[in-house]
């Protein structure tokens, strides 16, 4: 974590959670969370809890995200939610290109070059999941992987725009597994996507925040949180109750 650099924990619920649950959650979480100064929080949350969240989050420092949305502003898309809808509701941001999007949904990086910026310019914050397979680590293609989704999907963001995207690194075979990336895995991959972006812009590269996620749980987090070019982890599994949430959360204050 880089000063000048506000880190950034988001929780990513995945398809957990009624609002009745969500409801349980957040007023577990915002008294736990209200003096995390210095740190931006957000929960990404199922489309059905997103308008209840964000009421329920009002003038606390929880932001809400959502987990996905289309590229295009309307269409005869059934079953998709596009920029406005979710800006409609005061949705601070959305989710793009989550590896379990891109392997169960098919989502393609010629759809993400068109999401990312569509995301931008109707003013929600993007945070960009890239990341490798456990095969594509051993064949030795992860800087490969990185390079090509960083590039193509961050092609058509203007350059003065860049560094208000949120890049998370989760290398897929850390996902749910319980099988954390070393700090040196994950430094060295973050200060490679950090250095991808700085190939595009160098000042976006500055300061651009690059998360990692995959596995980060209460006591794994500070290792990984104090990595120079981590600014702060999206967490799955341990986003969904209160208090580890919560002291993933505390571990970026320190
Ligand atoms: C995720 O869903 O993005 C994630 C990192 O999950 P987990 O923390 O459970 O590995």
């Amino acid at each position: 974590m880089s000063q000048g650099r506000i880190p950034f924990v988001a929780g990513n619920w995945k398809m957990h959670k009624t609002v009745a649950e969500a409801e349980m959650f957040i007023s577990g979480l915002l008294p736990r969370v209200s003096s995390a100064d210095g740190v931006d929080v957000a929960i990404c949350v199922p489309f059905t809890a997103l308008g209840a969240m964000v009421d329920s989050t009002r003038g606390s420092r929880a932001q809400v995200f959502a987990q996905n949305m289309h590229q295009a502003p309307s269409g005869a898309f059934t079953g998709e939610v596009s920029a406005a809808m979710l800006t409609e509701l005061d949705v601070h941001g959305v989710v793009l290109g989550h590896s379990e999007r891109r392997e169960l949904f098919g989502e393609s990086d010629a759809a993400l070059a068109e999401k990312v910026p569509a995301a931008l310019e109707a003013g929600l914050i993007p945070i960009l999941c890239v990341g490798e397979t456990e095969a594509e680590r051993d064949g030795g293609e992860t800087e490969a992987k990185l390079r090509r989704q960083v590039e193509t999907d961050l092609a058509e963001v203007p350059r003065e725009r860049l560094a208000e995207v949120v890049i998370a690194y989760e290398p897929i075979w850390a996902i749910g597994t319980g099988k954390v990336a070393t700090p040196e895995q994950a430094q060295e991959a973050c200060a490679f996507v950090r250095s991808l972006v700085a190939g595009i812009d160098a000042d976006a590269g500055a300061a651009i925040r690059i998360q990692y996620g995959g596995s980060v749980k209460p006591d794994n987090a500070a290792e990984l949180l104090a990595l120079e070019d981590v600014d702060g982890a999206l967490v799955g599994g341990a986003s969904l109750e209160p208090a580890s949430f919560a002291a993933i959360v505390e571990a970026a204050r320190a």
